[in-house]
């Protein structure tokens, strides 16, 4: 069923001045909905922010800023997370595992305050690491989380709060939805300050080498790790039809175009017209081997997969990145 259609509802975003939620609050509001958009994050240091939006600051670690933040509205999407790329997460992992008070606490009061529907965005580091040794994985399937052996510190956080949105769906009937996102990118994300993941940090390294004159870029271990990276477009497309779907259990949102990060540093040499001399920091954060995703899921449950070409999408974002540099 399309819901989509139906009247305008209140709903709440979490995460709202982060990258993705950003977005989802631009194409609710389109929609018609009205939002309560929240984020711990000073208001000067969102990346988007709607003037249409009520937009709230506020740590969601805390339990009553939940029930504050859940109270009147229909829906919850929960995007909030203290995250970043693989140089944030694997030396941070405790602040990673803290994620789990914001859904925990966002889940307690949406069950109490009768919100119809929640969303949670998981990721792909659910994974278990035994099934990504291979830089040619054929693609990650749902069932793949388990046996669970998943990224230390982050990819646990996000495990176990899929099993806590499954559980207070079994227990205490709220409409659960879980996404596991698969690499996101695209325009309004973090493309510096040591968050930033692999296609934001390509480009901005390609722009600042190119400015510089110094003709050289830093790739992180030997650039042959494998990645699909999903546009923001399909992301924000993938979220909605996820929590307007009637799927019940946690499913992949990512795109299956894998490629080398040497390959990704390829494409953004394209775009910027230039040539690198690539160096090698095999002690730098690398991550799994080889990781995709593998979309029979979605396909057979939505009819469509995230399919804007790498390129393109790329393309995109370097524009973006570029413009903000420029703008320094
Ligand atoms: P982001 O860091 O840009 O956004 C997350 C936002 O959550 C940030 O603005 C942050 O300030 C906010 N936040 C952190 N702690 C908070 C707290 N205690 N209270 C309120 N807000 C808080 O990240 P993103 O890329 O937009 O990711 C959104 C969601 O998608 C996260 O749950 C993330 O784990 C998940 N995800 C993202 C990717 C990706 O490639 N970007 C991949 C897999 C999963």
């Amino acid at each position: 069923m399309d819901r989509t259609a139906t009247a305008a509802k209140k709903i709440l975003v979490t995460g709202a001045g982060g990258f993705i939620a950003g977005h989802l609050v631009k194409a609710l509001q389109s929609q018609g909905h009205r939002i309560r958009a929240v984020d711990i994050k000073p208001l000067g240091e969102w990346y988007q922010t709607l003037p249409d939006a009520e937009n709230l600051v506020m740590d969601l670690r805390e339990k009553q800023n939940c029930y504050r933040a859940v109270e009147g509205c229909e829906e919850t999407f929960n995007l909030a997370a203290d995250m970043g790329g693989m140089g944030f997460i694997e030396t941070h992992k405790a602040a990673c595992m803290l994620s789990v008070l914001i859904n925990t606490h966002l889940l307690m009061a949406a069950k109490d305050n009768g919100v119809k529907r929640y969303f949670y965005s998981s990721s792909a580091c659910v994974y278990n690491a035994e099934k990504q040794t291979d830089p040619r994985n054929p693609g990650l399937r749902e069932s793949d989380a388990y046996p669970a052996l998943a990224e230390d510190g982050y990819g646990w956080e996000k495990l176990f709060s899929e099993r806590m949105c499954r559980h207070f769906r079994e227990d205490f009937g709220l409409v659960t939805r879980v996404a596991r996102y698969h690499n996101v990118y695209g325009p309004y994300g973090t493309y510096d300050g040591g968050r930033e993941k692999a296609p934001a940090a390509i480009c901005r390294k390609v722009i600042e080498a190119r400015r510089s004159g110094k003709r050289e870029i830093v790739i992180w271990g030997d650039g042959e790790q494998t990645r699909s990276f999903m546009y923001i477009d399909d992301c924000i497309k993938g979220t909605l039809d996820i929590m307007n779907s009637g799927i019940e259990e946690p499913i992949n949102l990512g795109s299956s175009e894998m490629v080398s990060i040497n390959r990704l540093v390829d494409i953004v040499e394209e775009i910027a017209g230039v040539r690198l001399q690539r160096k090698y920091d095999p002690e730098a954060p690398k991550g799994v081997r080889g990781r995709n995703s593998e979309n029979s899921l979605i396909r057979k449950c939505l009819n469509w997969e995230p399919s804007t070409p790498l390129r393109i999408g790329m393309r995109k974002t370097f524009e973006w990145i570029e413009g903000e540099i420029g703008k320094r």
